[in-house]
């Protein structure tokens, strides 16, 4: 009979050390491995060089590194880099790398396809599977940090937790991937780097006010009328806007910090006079900023970027009611790496 070997990085360092001494060996030997597995990223066993042949051999009959691997690389003529990740179980997720002049930003996958049905998103046609591990999360930061020194000269500066999938609906692997990144011993990257980005659900943003996460906090708002917003993310129905506010008070309250509201704009939708006061209004409950973002079409071409003249009159509004707005261009529509377009067209 075949024995199921286990994911050896599921195990803390703590839990390896154990395993050590239980063998017979030394405790040190787990820090070893720890750092080979997730330091220096080694794919194999055999890559452990400063451990002994027949440990290493102990190690291969019990466990597995189930590492993702990067199937596909596309690369946008703005620089922007699209990755098809190979999960263990030949599943696949996208992410993305986004260079600007000041930094490099990944946005990761954080579920294989969404349970949610975003009407404007190309994920939301692919149903979930399953969601990912806290590892195969970290790893496609790893795979972008290094492509981001490869290609960009540069270590990768912000993650933001837009790819697929809805990161609070896998919050537990969420948050032990970003202690990963966040720790000495994985990336040692600053949490005031990292965004979470959620289409808000409200008992989950006051779990996270509550476990008092150093990270940022984006909802992917786009309308402020409960009626408009139902019909482009039927969620709102069971999440209604009232419920939002409140959870977005109480992660105020708790955390002091601000929130960003990604915002779209669409012909037809959300461009009226009425969209851009309710909008406006609910900027009000809590301090925040907004990212006004460019829209890509999805392939049936039912969702339009609204007209110039209705960006400007969101952007003129929002600035006379001196609430902070970017606009963010879209990147990366080449490869289909664009915000909402990850779709594993690859
Ligand atoms: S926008 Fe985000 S939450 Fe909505 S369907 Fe797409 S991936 Fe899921």
């Amino acid at each position: 009979m075949e024995i199921k070997k286990k994911d050896i990085r599921a195990l803390t360092k703590e839990q390896l050390r154990v395993f050590f001494v239980k063998e017979g060996d030394k405790a040190f030997r787990g820090n070893q491995v720890y750092e080979w597995l997730w330091q220096k990223a080694a794919y194999s066993f055999e890559d452990m060089t400063n451990i002994s042949k027949e440990t290493r051999q102990m190690l291969e009959d019990n466990f597995v590194i189930n590492h993702i691997r990067v199937d596909t690389m596309q690369r946008s003529n703005d620089g922007t880099i699209k990755n098809a990740v190979r999960l263990h179980d030949g599943l696949i997720v996208e992410s993305v790398l986004i260079p600007t002049s000041t930094r490099t930003t990944a946005c990761v996958s954080s579920q294989v396809g969404c349970s949610l049905d975003c009407k404007f998103c190309a994920t939301s046609r692919l149903k979930r599977m399953r969601n990912l591990n806290p590892d195969e999360i970290y790893d496609q930061v790893v795979a972008i940090d290094n492509e981001s020194r490869l290609y960009h000269n540069r270590p990768l500066s912000n993650i933001v937790f837009m790819g697929m999938g809805e990161p609070l609906m896998n919050y537990n692997n969420v948050i032990k991937a970003i202690d990963k990144i966040t720790s000495k011993e994985g990336l040692g990257m600053s949490p005031k780097r990292i965004t979470v980005s959620t289409s808000g659900v409200p008992k989950m943003i006051k779990k996270m006010a509550d476990d008092e996460v150093k990270f940022n906090l984006a909802v992917s708002l786009h309308s402020a009328v409960d009626e408009v917003r139902t019909s482009i993310m039927p969620f709102n129905e069971t999440f209604p806007l009232q419920d939002l506010r409140e959870s977005l008070e109480y992660w105020y309250t708790k955390t002091q910090r601000k929130i960003s509201y990604e915002y779209v704009v669409w012909k037809g939708i959300n461009d009226t006079q009425n969209d851009i006061d309710a909008f406006v209004k609910f900027c009000k409950y809590v301090p925040c900023k907004v990212n006004i973002i460019e829209y890509n079409p999805i392939d049936d071409g039912e969702f339009q970027q609204a007209s110039n003249e209705a960006l400007e009159n969101y952007i003129r509004t929002l600035e006379q009611n001196r609430i902070v707005v970017n606009v963010r261009r879209s990147r990366g529509k080449d490869i289909d790496a664009a915000c909402g377009q990850l779709a594993n067209k690859t």
